[in-house]
């Protein structure tokens, strides 16, 4: 039997078990708090801003709303950020990406005191992971670690195939299967738009993460028997429901299926560990910058 990987449940366990965390850090004097910058009028943009505000309220974890026009100059937004920086009680800070045009994203990312970049994109966060002793972890590799120890899988000795070379998931989730520490160890091949050969390379995986961006990309032919399978991919494609289209990932679930012995849906496997991981992230940064020690799950 395939399991089904339940990213809501897991995800769920992950939030309960930081409610102690928040609660203590509270109890200090040391509530979390995250800043969202939101410089867009897209729809999707505004609506993850309000998820993610929502997620830390449910929580306990304060939250600062800072909304620009989206035509504002960049200077606005980085004087925000220097702001933020600047404030105590604010523990973690996201800029929601993307960001309008006229603004240069490498810039602001770049703005963010390292201390408090919870998406951990900042060079200097990215260099700690990739030099070994990570401060902060991206959410969505980071969730798929924690993912794939709620599922008893230990990447230790297997081969691990990352299928997309992004900064904000494969280069990070492949850095992170092969750190020498938990949850690592794996022997891992990277894989991006100009891999060939790449069935060969995701047939032989023991854990595929597949994070293209490209619907229907890996099939069941290209997943080798036993698998773990995870499908970071969110795909809007055309259907014929209320909202006129459905969410679908880079895996075809239904082959995928036949071969894996572990595999994620979409929605609710990778995503909802996301939105927990930028939870922790922010916990683990008002520990941080109180000196208050708290335990993480
Ligand atoms: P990007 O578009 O930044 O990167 C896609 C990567 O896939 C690139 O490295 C690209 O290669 C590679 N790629 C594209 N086509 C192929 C192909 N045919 N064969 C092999 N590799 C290919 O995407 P992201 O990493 O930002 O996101 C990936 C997907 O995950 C998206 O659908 C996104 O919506 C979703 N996502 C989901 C999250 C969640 O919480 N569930 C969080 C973040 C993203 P190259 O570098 O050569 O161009």
């Amino acid at each position: 039997m395939t399991s089904i990987i339940d990213g809501e449940a897991v995800a769920a366990d992950i939030r309960d078990d930081l409610q102690g965390a928040v609660d203590d850090l509270a109890d200090a004097g040391a509530r979390p708090t995250l800043a969202t910058v939101l410089m867009s009028e897209d729809p999707a943009s505004e609506t993850y801003v309000s998820m993610k505000q929502r997620d830390c309220e449910e929580l306990g974890i304060g939250t600062r709303d800072v909304e620009l026009d989206a035509d504002a100059p960049a200077s606005d937004l980085l004087e925000v950020v220097d702001d933020l920086n600047a404030d105590p009680d604010v523990n973690g800070i996201l800029v929601q990406s993307p960001v309008p045009d006229h603004v240069d994203y490498r810039d602001v990312v770049e703005a963010i005191d390292p201390e408090k970049d919870v998406d951990a994109f900042h060079p200097e966060n990215v260099g700690r992971l990739v030099a070994g002793y990570p401060r902060y972890k991206p959410c969505t590799p980071h969730g798929i670690q924690k993912l794939l120890a709620a599922e008893g899988v230990d990447p230790e000795g297997m081969d691990a195939t990352v299928v997309g070379r992004s900064r904000i998931v494969g280069r990070p989730m492949a850095n992170l299967l092969s750190l020498k520490e938990d949850g690592g160890n794996a022997t891992v091949t990277l894989c991006h738009s100009r891999t060939e050969n790449l069935a060969e390379k995701t047939r032989s995986a023991d854990i595929l993460v597949v994070a293209a961006d490209v619907p229907g990309l890996v099939d069941g032919d290209m997943v080798g028997e036993g698998a773990v399978v995870v499908d970071v991919g969110i795909n809007r494609v055309d259907a014929d429901t209320e909202k006129g289209y459905e969410l679908v990932g880079d895996v075809d679930f239904e082959s995928a299926k036949e071969k894996a012995s572990a595999i994620t849906p979409v929605p609710g496997g990778v995503g909802p560990m996301t939105r927990a991981m930028l939870l922790w992230n922010t916990t683990k940064a008002a520990s941080r910058q109180h000196g208050v020690d708290v335990t993480l799950p």
